[in-house]
């Protein structure tokens, strides 16, 4: 075992005492207060942990958001975190699940794999490096959000300003139950459809309507038509609305469509062939439009050599490390449409992400921990 690592293992129970510090500041997207009072212990922690500035982003509508820097004047192109302090959890959910640690060294609460859990593992191997004096000189950042469960309206162009001048990004979603990271993300673009037909009463005239509904099943089929599994596109028509009642032949339907593709060639042909609608029923108007969406994080080239220096460096230090993917974006995909190189799901094992059995599996916090403190020691980037 490396000396890293056993370090790391030494510090397990302050490891489990930050991450209930952290899951006992509720912090659903919504409750700005809360938020705030969160990003108020963190801004203390970066301080303490010895940042050369820690800047606070302001919000009115969801939490104020913080920018740390260590080394800031540190040769070399800095290595940053990418972490989100808000929970999809409202208020009063940590009265009915309080943080609690099971037999099998599971720790369950509100928001603890979806991300407490990695910004302990920021927070812990920062300051482990620092007690071992092993802290390296290198410029290091952390970009601290609080609106990735609702879409990171307000923090993306944030994450594209700072990861565009990154030269390694470390996302620190959750790894998977297997503790793998995640090195493909799928892109996702969500379609909104709407037939316009032309009513008439189905008894006295049903020949002079134009049924919007029967367009809408034409279009349904063709839409299932663009899946391709195999390559891992999908294509699945999930929500509908139409006619107006049961003696009327229907002159509206409304409905959506979620794509998740691999690659953004496959993203782009995706929307080519949904916004190329001919209407199937003479006189029915459609039109199909992107009402939202992420680029996939590729698992390319750049992908690969990134991955790989990780893996080596996992190694040196002792650790199994494995790659998996996930079929949902995060702030990831954001960062990886830059080019800039990306690693996800750095956070510890565990699951239930968004569900009750939400948990972190302890015994990964002080692996990651070492392979977090490794990267930051070791990190060679690319072209220097
Ligand atoms: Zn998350």
């Amino acid at each position: 075992m490396s000396e890293l690592l056993q370090y790391f293992q030494s510090q397990q129970s302050t490891m489990v005492e930050m991450l209930t510090a952290l899951v006992n500041h509720e912090s659903g997207t919504k409750d700005k207060d809360k938020v705030d009072k969160l990003t108020d212990f963190l801004q203390a922690q970066f301080t303490e942990l010895g940042a050369s500035s820690v800047t606070r982003i302001a919000q009115s509508e969801v939490g104020d958001m913080l920018f740390a820097r260590w080394n800031e004047t540190a040769p070399g192109k800095p290595i940053m975190f990418l972490i989100h302090i808000d929970t999809v959890w409202g208020l009063g959910t940590l009265a009915e699940r309080p943080v609690r640690i099971d037999a099998d060294g599971r720790l369950f609460g509100p928001g603890a794999i979806d991300m407490k859990g990695g910004i302990t593992i920021v927070l812990e191997s920062i300051r482990g490096l620092r007690t071992l004096n092993q802290f390296p000189n290198r410029p290091i950042w952390v970009l601290m959000t609080t609106d990735e469960e609702v879409g990171s309206l307000y923090s993306t162009p944030y994450i594209k300003e700072y990861s565009a001048q990154a030269g390694l990004v470390l996302v620190m979603e959750p790894a998977t139950i297997d503790e793998a990271l995640k090195t493909w993300r799928k892109g996702i673009a969500t379609y909104k459809m709407e037939i316009e037909g032309l009513p008439s009463h189905a008894g006295n005239a049903p020949e002079k309507g134009i049924n919007a509904i029967i367009e809408f099943a034409q279009q349904a089929l063709r839409a299932r038509e663009m899946n391709d599994l195999k390559n891992g596109t999908s294509v699945s028509v999930t929500m509908v609305e139409g006619g107006s009642a049961t003696n009327v032949i229907p002159a509206h339907v409304t409905a959506y469509i979620d794509t998740r593709v691999l690659t953004v060639r496959a993203a782009d042909d995706i929307e080519a062939a949904m916004t190329d609608a001919t209407p199937f029923v003479p006189g029915a108007k459609v039109k199909i439009s992107r009402i939202n969406g992420h680029k996939p994080m590729e698992r390319n080239a750049l992908m690969q050599r990134t991955y790989a220096q990780c893996k080596a460096i996992g190694e040196r230090y002792g650790l199994t490390i494995r790659e998996d993917g996930s079929g949902g974006a995060s702030d990831g995909n954001t960062v990886a449409t830059l080019g800039v190189p990306v690693l996800d799901g750095l956070g510890p094992q565990g699951d239930g992400l968004h569900a009750l059995h939400e948990h972190v599996v302890i015994a990964s916090l002080p692996r990651r921990c070492t392979l977090i403190a490794g990267m930051l020691k070791d990190w060679v980037m690319e072209g220097a």
